[in-house]
């Protein structure tokens, strides 16, 4: 099985949200081999879950979930409240240890709240000094000059930082920084890659599916 994971960050409103919803249903063709995971803003998790209800292989996750477990905390969505809703939750993204100073310990404990609550961590790491808490199963290499920048590393490098990295057994290793439809065989090939989390190239349903078609190869 192949993940392919798309992050949109702080982009789309609704429209557009709804626009990249009628291209993927358009577009969308059930492939056995690859898993696909859309990660809308929060305000959108439930119009895109909606919208691909029996979509096969489809899954919804969360960008985020909140340190808290539940109660008054204003502002927070939780892995409680995320539940009925997502399938998988992206913990510990680089953007969120940059802008929000996430500690290890602070990505520990969301780990074990997404747990309790069912929802499987996406963990990302910047390289092989990042901790992966117990619990994890998949792991997101992203390194952090590859994210959004169009230099995406390659596949040799990411091996190589797999190899130095301590994957937990039965690991699903993914690859994250500009990953698109040209360049995602070149991964591929390597037999070494389960999977990729992916930025901008996921903001477009046609490339989008491009990529899932590229993974089922
Ligand atoms: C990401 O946000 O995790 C990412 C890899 O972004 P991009 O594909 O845009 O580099």
């Amino acid at each position: 099985m192949k993940y392919v994971i798309g992050n949109w960050k702080a982009n789309k409103n609704h429209t557009e949200s709804a626009n990249w919803i009628e291209t993927f249903q358009g577009e969308f063709s059930p492939n056995e081999q690859v898993t696909l995971v859309i990660c809308p803003p929060f305000p959108f998790l439930s119009l895109v879950r909606n919208a691909l209800k029996g979509f096969p292989q489809v899954f919804i996750g969360a960008q985020n979930v909140s340190l808290f477990e539940e109660g008054s905390y204003t502002g927070e969505v939780t892995a409680k409240t995320l539940k009925e809703i997502v399938s998988f939750a992206i913990i510990g993204h680089s953007e969120r240890r940059k802008n929000f100073h996430e500690t290890d310990e602070e990505l520990t404990r969301k780990v074990q709240l997404a747990k309790k609550y069912n929802l499987e961590p996406i963990y990302c790491v910047r390289d092989e000094k990042d901790p992966i808490p117990a619990g994890v199963t998949f792991v997101a290499y992203e390194p952090v000059a590859a994210i959004g920048t169009g230099q995406n590393e390659p596949p040799e490098k990411v091996i190589e930082m797999k190899k130095k990295m301590h994957l937990p057994d039965n690991c699903v290793f993914i690859y994250g920084g500009s990953v698109n439809e040209t360049n995602i065989s070149s991964y591929l090939q390597t037999g070494e890659i389960d999977g990729f989390l992916v930025g901008k190239a996921s903001l477009d349903a046609h490339q989008f599916l491009a990529m899932a078609k590229a993974a089922t190869k």
